[in-house]
């Protein structure tokens, strides 16, 4: 059995039919201008949708459904999308029901870190725990809770706002309004403040080439900067954006007690520079009666954990519905 997954982001889609063991058979990437209407959205979506379904294709004829995900708030029946900052033009739209009526086959809709915490916890790097935490950090951070195989939904289909949870009362204003949100720390923003924090101390460092030629530093040039060329300033960035992210994941495991924390999205690039430090800071606080051991694991799908998490979805709607 095989499943179509779509993970719907600000500016692209990325579509893929995936088997039951989480391997990509064929790929599709949708593109569009942020500026444009639905319609520019949906009709090269639909049309990519539509080839990858085609039999001729690999793993096209054996489709049991479709998964989709987006950012942003979903309706309460998981329909379409009540608020999506990036994709305000889909606000309000019914986008299950264009997709079934489009392709004749059923949809199921989810957030985006539902679905790669799905992917995850039954396919990848937390497939031999129960209780697993998926934290996803891009422009923001958010995350997911899988127990048992199965999503935890008690706030808005997930388990709140763990980004706006506050570590610094006195830090940096967030998009939510407060001051010292982890997302203002722990994110492509945060580690980008720190860089322009700690660079001024280090003149030498390469990381200056970036600002002299007006491009914006990103989580993966610092750590290609500190794993090829062994730049102090570039090792010390990811220390200190590994200790806020220690610190969070301490505090979500106060929140969530899970066995193991999966970290995905452009920070978990720079991989051990930044997760050492964050297991070191975790391991400090953690006591072990309460919690036992939690292992941090970097996301094994990566930039696919959304599309393979939505067929992981979709599968387990049809093994629900056929038992
Ligand atoms: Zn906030």
């Amino acid at each position: 059995m095989n499943a179509v997954g779509i993970d719907l982001g600000g500016t692209s889609a990325k579509l893929a039919v995936v088997d039951s063991e989480g391997k990509i058979l064929q790929h599709r990437k949708s593109i569009w201008d942020p500026r444009e209407t639905v319609d520019d959205i949906l009709r090269p979506l639909i049309a990519a949708l539509k080839d990858i379904l085609s039999p001729t294709k690999e793993g096209g004829s054996d489709v049991a459904g479709i998964g989709l995900s987006t950012p942003g708030y979903l309706n309460d029946d998981r329909t379409g999308i009540i608020y999506a900052a990036n994709l305000q033009m889909l606000n309000g739209f019914p986008l299950v029901k264009t997709l079934e009526e489009e392709t004749g086959m059923s949809v199921v809709m989810d957030t985006d870190v539902n679905a790669g915490g799905l992917a995850e916890a039954l396919l990848g790097a937390g497939k031999n725990f129960n209780r697993v935490l998926f934290i996803s950090i891009g422009t923001g951070l958010g995350g997911s809770l899988i127990v048992d195989r199965k999503l935890v939904r008690h706030t808005r289909h997930g388990i709140g706002h763990l980004g706006h949870i506050i570590l610094q009362p006195d830090g940096e204003i967030c998009g939510c309004g407060n001051r010292g949100c982890i997302e203002t720390l722990v994110s492509a923003q945060g580690i980008h403040r720190i860089a322009e924090k700690i660079l001024p101390h280090y003149p030498a460092s390469i990381l200056h080439e970036y600002s002299r030629s007006g491009k914006k530093i990103e989580a993966l040039d610092i750590y290609l900067a500190a794993r090829d060329k062994s730049d102090t300033a570039a090792v010390e960035i990811l220390q200190q954006e590994g200790a806020w992210l220690g610190l969070a994941l301490y505090n979500f495991c106060a929140i969530c007690a899970p066995e193991v924390i999966v970290v995905s999205g452009g920070l978990s690039e720079a991989g051990n520079f930044i997760l050492d430090k964050a297991r070191e800071v975790v391991n400090e606080r953690l006591n072990p009666d309460l919690y036992g051991k939690v292992e941090i694991k970097q996301s094994h799908f990566g930039v696919n954990a959304g599309v393979v998490g939505n067929t992981v979805n979709v599968m387990q709607l049809v093994r629900k519905n056929t038992t």
